[in-house]
C-alpha cells in the first residue's frame, strides 16, 4: 500500500476483501487521511507568448493536468490570433485596411471591455492608438522618438469614437486598433475557464503580471500575489492576499527605451501622443475578471494618482493599488481591509 496515493488505496482495498468491515473501514479512513495530509505537487508551464512569458500552475494530478494546461494555452494563442494587431488575416487587419469588419467573439468581447474602459476613463484608455504604438517602436528592435508632426498626424487618425458600438466598422472606414491594453487579461480569463471545465480544482495563470488564481489552494492557506516594486525588478512592493482574484499591473518598468538617461515607457496618454507622465510608476488593479482589470490598470496609469484612485474607487468590486514617482502608495479603501496587504518597504 503506498499511503497517500489515491491508486495505492484501490489495491490496498482489493486485498483485503472479504474482511471485516471493520477492518475494511479503517484501513480506509487511514489512506484517505494520509492524503489529505499530502500537498499535491504542482503541475507547472512556461510558455513565450502574446509578447510576454506565460506560467500556467494548477493542482491536479497527472495526464490529465497537463492536458488542461495545454489546451488552456491554445486557448490564448487563439484570442491572440484573433485580437493581435501584429498577426495578420484577422477582424483588427481588416479595419486597419479599410476593408471593414463586424467583430465576433473574443475580439467583440475585448472591443467591448475596451470601449467601456474608453468611455469610463474620458479617453486616457484608447484602442484606436495602434498608428501611434506603431510610430514608437516600443518594445520592437526599432523603437524611436517620433516628431511632432509626426506624432499629430497619427493622434489626428485615433479616437474611441470611431469605434461603432455595434462592432461593425464599414469599408472605407480605416482604425489602427490596438487591444493590447486588455487582450492579455481576457486571455487569462480564457484560460481558467478551460481549466475550470476541465476539472481542475485550483491553480493559477499569470501573464507577466496580469494573473488570476481560482480554488483552493492545497492546505486551505491563502493565495498570495506580490506586486512588483516598480524600482527593482526582483524585489516585491508588498503581497496580497486572497480568496479567488483577478488582478492586472501596468508600469513604466514593464517595456520602455530610453535615450540620453530618458525613459520612454508603453503606456501612451492620448492627450499628448508621447509616453505617459502622469506622477505613476506602476497602477496595480483588482476587479472581478482579468479583462476589466487590465484596462482599469492601463487607464489609471494615464490618469494619475487623484484621478485614477477616483475612477477604481467608484467601481463595485475594484481596487487598487497606484505607486507615485515620490514612493507613495495610493490605495482605494478595500485594500488592506477586504484584502490584507503586507507592504516590503516602509
Ligand atoms: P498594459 O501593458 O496593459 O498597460 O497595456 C499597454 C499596451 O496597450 C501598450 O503596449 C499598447 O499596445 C497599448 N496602449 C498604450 N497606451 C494605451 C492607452 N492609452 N490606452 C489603451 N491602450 C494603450
Ligand atoms: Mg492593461
Amino acid at each position: 500500500m503506498m499511503p497517500g496515493n489515491p491508486s495505492g488505496s484501490l489495491a490496498g482495498r482489493s486485498r483485503i476483501s472479504g474482511k471485516s468491515p471493520f477492518l475494511i473501514l479503517l484501513v480506509f479512513m487511514v489512506i484517505v487521511g494520509s492524503g489529505c495530509r499530502r500537498t499535491p505537487e504542482p503541475v507547472r508551464e512556461t510558455r513565450f507568448m502574446m509578447g510576454t512569458l506565460v506560467e500556467i500552475l494548477v493542482y491536479a494530478r497527472g495526464e490529465d493536468a497537463a492536458n488542461a494546461v495545454n489546451r488552456a494555452f491554445s486557448r490564448m494563442a487563439e484570442v491572440e490570433k484573433a485580437t493581435s494587431c501584429r498577426i495578420p488575416g484577422n477582424d483588427v487587419e481588416s479595419v486597419r485596411e479599410g476593408a471593414g469588419a463586424l467583430f465576433s467573439g473574443d475580439a467583440a468581447r475585448i472591443l467591448q471591455t475596451a470601449l467601456s474602459t474608453a468611455i469610463a476613463s474620458s479617453g486616457a484608455f484608447d484602442p484606436t492608438l495602434g498608428e501611434l504604438v506603431d510610430l514608437w517602436g516600443i518594445g520592437t528592435d526599432r523603437p524611436r522618438v517620433p516628431g511632432e508632426a509626426g506624432i499629430r498626424d497619427a493622434l489626428g487618425r485615433s479616437g474611441y469614437h470611431r469605434i461603432p458600438e455595434s462592432g461593425r466598422f464599414p469599408p472605407g472606414e480605416i482604425v489602427w486598433l490596438d487591444l493590447g491594453g486588455v487582450a492579455k487579461g481576457y486571455a487569462v480569463d480564457e484560460a481558467v475557464r478551460v481549466l475550470k471545465d476541465s476539472g481542475v480544482g485550483a491553480g493559477i495563470v499569470d501573464a507577466g503580471g496580469d494573473l488570476r488564481t481560482f480554488g483552493v489552494k492545497p492546505g486551505s492557506s491563502p493565495w498570495r500575489v506580490g506586486v512588483q516594486d516598480p524600482d527593482e525588478s526582483q524585489e516585491l512592493a508588498g503581497i496580497l492576499e486572497a480568496g479567488e482574484i483577478s488582478i492586472a499591473t501596468s508600469g513604466d518598468y514593464q517595456r520602455y527605451f530610453e535615450v540620453e538617461g530618458v525613459r520612454y515607457h508603453h503606456i501612451l496618454d492620448p492627450a499628448t501622443g508621447r509616453p505617459a507622465r502622469s506622477g505613476l510608476k506602476s497602477v496595480t488593479v483588482l476587479a472581478p475578471d482579468c479583462a476589466l482589470a487590465d484596462a482599469l490598470a492601463t487607464a489609471a496609469f494615464v490618469m494619475g494618482p487623484e484621478r485614477g484612485l477616483d475612477l477604481l474607487e467608484k467601481r463595485d468590486g475594484v481596487e487598487g493599488i497606484l505607486i507615485s514617482e515620490d514612493g507613495m502608495y495610493h490605495m482605494t479603501s478595500g485594500i488592506g481591509t477586504r484584502y490584507p496587504f503586507r507592504k516590503q518597504k516602509p
